[in-house]
């Protein structure tokens, strides 16, 4: 449905019949981290991100993974490596 909150006219998952029905019922706004990206949106109401509605939770466990502004290696997370599998592995 078309957003009635932050992001007026724009299509949105989160608008239902009742309303937004997002965490906190509308967008966040972006965090210093975003800064740069070509997804921020500059709104009467603020600056928000086009593609995520709370831009503080992509960058919690790292960096975000749509960010246009970093370069992909600093967008790779450290493999995570099963010890069962890596146990196996060494004794070969
Ligand atoms: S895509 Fe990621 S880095 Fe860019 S504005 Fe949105 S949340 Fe921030």
């Amino acid at each position: 449905m078309e957003c009635v909150t932050i992001k007026q006219g724009s299509n949105c998952q989160f608008m239902v019949k009742t309303g937004c029905c997002f965490n906190g019922g509308q967008c966040h706004p972006i965090v210093e981290k975003c800064e740069g990206c070509a997804h921020i949106q500059d709104l009467p109401s603020g600056r928000y991100c086009d593609t995520y509605a709370h831009p503080a939770i992509k960058w919690m466990y790292g960096a975000c993974n749509f960010a246009t502004h970093i370069q992909p290696e600093q967008k790779q997370e450290a493999k995570k490596l099963n010890p069962l599998k890596a146990s196996k592995r060494g004794i070969r």
